[in-house]
């Protein structure tokens, strides 16, 4: 298991600074997610790491060792790329193979580690396959084996499920991350879906403007978020204009207290208020009680299992969600009081 530290890392195309300050440890055996929305840095930064790219500045610490200098092919990284790049005009087996065969691999060692590879990707008796006689899901799986065949001492994945359905690639991603904690393979996985991100990685890493915004746990991020951008950009989430006013918050002419957040914020200031769907409370209209609105459905989104409630609050859009068993029935157009527990409420700085 290795261990990769980035220090101070930056490029600049030109003009363009592409990434910028990025200082991150990602520790021996973990799953780190880039995770960002296109342009935000993540690609780069991925082929500083392979060394398809040189930082402007920084360096690249693996166990300790600089290995910023280290060319792409002795630094014994496994990678995927969205496009896959396998060789159409070789076999499955000579695909996995390739890199063993470069290093002068004979052909019974070459066979012998590609069928191993199927096996544990979970497509054995392919080997004498082309690969374009292969499903998309397929042809996934033999790219992620070819990668593996090194022995990697780093595993970088960019965007390597973006090409699949939806279905496949939620399935992918669970077989990928059992696939990652098998070997114990340091891995970095660069992504824009946060869903993939939540279901996969052991640390997310926010990228905004080239800049890391804030790096976690998966529910740490989920639950305090450092700023709006990552609120907005990790699940859905409630994100409301308040004012601050002493030790409490003004929404419109509701008064609502937060639990914590509110320290170090003058009065006066704008703020954000970020409430998770999940965690706003639907009550009857005319309820009174603390941290309530009044408002008006404005929309009824019911996918089976789960429901999601908007809420028009004079003419602040709010969204609940819960379990369909949890829900009495609503419909668009009825009055409706809306509760914004304490506890769930997290200010974040304008
Ligand atoms: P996407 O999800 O769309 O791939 P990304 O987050 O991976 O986006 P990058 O591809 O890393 O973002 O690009 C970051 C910024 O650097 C962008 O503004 C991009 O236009 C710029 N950039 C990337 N590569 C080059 C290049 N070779 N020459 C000039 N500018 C570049």
């Amino acid at each position: 298991m290795h261990e990769l530290r980035l220090q101070g890392i930056a490029k600049d195309y030109g003009r363009v600074t592409a990434v910028t300050d990025v200082d991150l440890a990602v520790p021996a055996g973990k799953l780190v997610c880039f995770l960002g929305p296109s342009g935000c840095g993540k690609t780069t930064l991925l082929r500083i790491i392979a060394g398809l790219e040189s930082p402007t500045k920084g360096q690249l610490l693996l166990d300790g060792r600089d290995v910023t200098p280290v060319p792409t092919h002795q630094r014994n990284f496994g990678m995927v790329f969205q496009s896959l790049a396998l060789f159409d005009h070789l076999t499955v087996g000579e695909n996995i193979a390739y890199a063993l065969r470069i290093r002068g691999a004979d052909k019974a060692t070459q066979r012998k580690r590609a069928e191993e590879l199927l096996a544990l990707v979970q497509l054995p008796g392919v080997a004498d396959r082309h690969v374009s006689q292969l499903s998309g899901g397929q042809r996934q799986r033999v790219a992620i084996a070819r990668a593996l065949a090194i022995d990697p001492r780093l595993f970088l994945l960019d965007e390597p499920l973006s090409a699949l359905d939806a279905k496949l690639r939620e399935a992918m991603q669970i077989e990928l991350r059992q696939l990652q904690q098998r070997l114990g393979v340091t891995t970095i996985l660069v992504t824009h879906d946060q869903r993939e991100a939540m279901t996969m990685a052991d640390i997310i890493v926010v990228m905004g403007k080239g800049r890391i915004q804030q790096s976690g746990a998966p529910l740490e991020i989920y639950r305090r978020p450092a700023n709006a951008f990552v609120a907005d950009f990790i699940g859905t989430g409630n994100l409301l204009p308040v004012r601050v006013d002493g030790g409490t918050l003004r929404l419109g002419d509701t008064v609502l207290t937060a639990s914590e957040g509110l320290g170090g914020l003058a009065s006066g200031a704008g703020a954000t208020l970020l409430v998770r769907p999940e965690e706003v409370q639907l009550r009857p209209a005319g309820e009174a009680g603390p941290n309530r609105v009044a408002g008006t459905v404005d929309f009824v989104r019911d996918v089976g299992n789960s429901v999601e409630v908007y809420v028009d609050c004079a003419g602040t859009r709010l969204v609940a969600a819960a379990a369909r068993k949890d829900l009495p029935p609503i419909a668009a157009g009825q009055s409706i009081t809306v509760e914004l527990p304490p506890e769930s409420c997290v200010v974040l700085a304008a």
